[in-house]
């Protein structure tokens, strides 16, 4: 938590939104959020609680890594804000001051109370941007896949009468990076690039997502970004995040900025 921070942001002219996100891993100091011009603002919600399994037991992101892409945009403020306990972000929202949740985590854990005040604030339009490592989080919550629009899956399920294999995972994979829909205010300005990030494969998927990245490496599923709505909430994932290369990558910030201010309703 960095309270110094949400109270010099509270003293401040609102003259930015914000968003705030989940995190992943002590190394990067807090949690995040991301701040837009307008009425409130965002964050990050951190968690050094990243459950074991899956790519990212112990992983850590590195100092600088998400935080030190996003940081410094102009009309974007950005708290960052620990959860040592998965998502006590949503246990009392009646404070609530952000106009973006910016996920980063992959925390697990969240009661029926932080689910529905989650819901609520999604009911009043706030805005998700999901970053990779939280398409694996709040897996033993369904309609966290609804919202979010993926979920990896730890563990093979019976689907149709056939069994689906686990999603699996493979590090600094060299992908070229394809945009979909460069017309779109999340890419829009972007064009394709290639990185090395860690990839994930055999994610399960709403059927409804409009995509915007894809990639055509064997070790990843095809489509690696996407937006949708969910109740009244714009909602943006983008499954690349490991880092470092990706956050050194300019079209990659480009599109997590762009990506805040479009689902807080400032573009599009
Ligand atoms: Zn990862």
């Amino acid at each position: 938590m960095q309270p110094q921070r949400k109270l010099e942001r509270e003293t401040r002219e609102r003259s930015e939104a914000h968003a705030i996100s989940d995190h992943l891993g002590s190394a990067w100091d807090g949690g995040g959020g991301y701040g837009l011009p307008g009425r409130g603002g965002g964050g990050f919600f951190e968690s050094k609680t990243a459950a074991g399994g899956g790519c990212h037991g112990g992983a850590r992101v590195r100092q600088g890594g998400v935080r030190g892409a996003v940081q410094g945009i102009p009309g974007i403020e950005f708290v960052f804000q620990e959860q040592r306990d998965h998502s006590e972000l949503f246990e009392d929202i009646s404070g609530w001051d952000y106009d973006v949740i910016v996920f980063y985590s992959m925390t697990q854990n969240i009661s029926e109370q932080r689910r529905q005040n989650f819901l609520s604030l999604l009911d009043r339009g706030v805005g998700v941007v999901a970053l990779h490592h939280i398409i694996s989080g709040f897996n033993d919550w369904p309609e966290f896949q609804k919202i979010i629009g993926s979920r990896y899956l730890f563990a093979p399920v019976e689907q149709d009468g056939a069994t689906r294999p686990a999603s699996s995972y493979k590090h600094d994979i060299e992908i070229a990076v394809r945009i979909a829909d460069p017309s779109h205010p999340v890419t829009h300005g972007v064009t394709g690039f290639t990185t090395v990030d860690e990839t994930y494969l055999g994610c399960a998927f709403e059927p409804d997502n409009y995509v915007l990245l894809t990639t055509d490496h064997p070790t990843s599923d095809t489509n690696i970004g996407w937006v949708r709505t969910y109740r009244k909430s714009r909602v943006c994932t983008i499954q690349l995040g490991h880092g470092p290369s990706i956050f050194a990558a300019p079209q990659y910030k480009k599109l997590v900025v762009q990506a805040v201010n479009w689902t807080a309703r400032r573009t599009g």
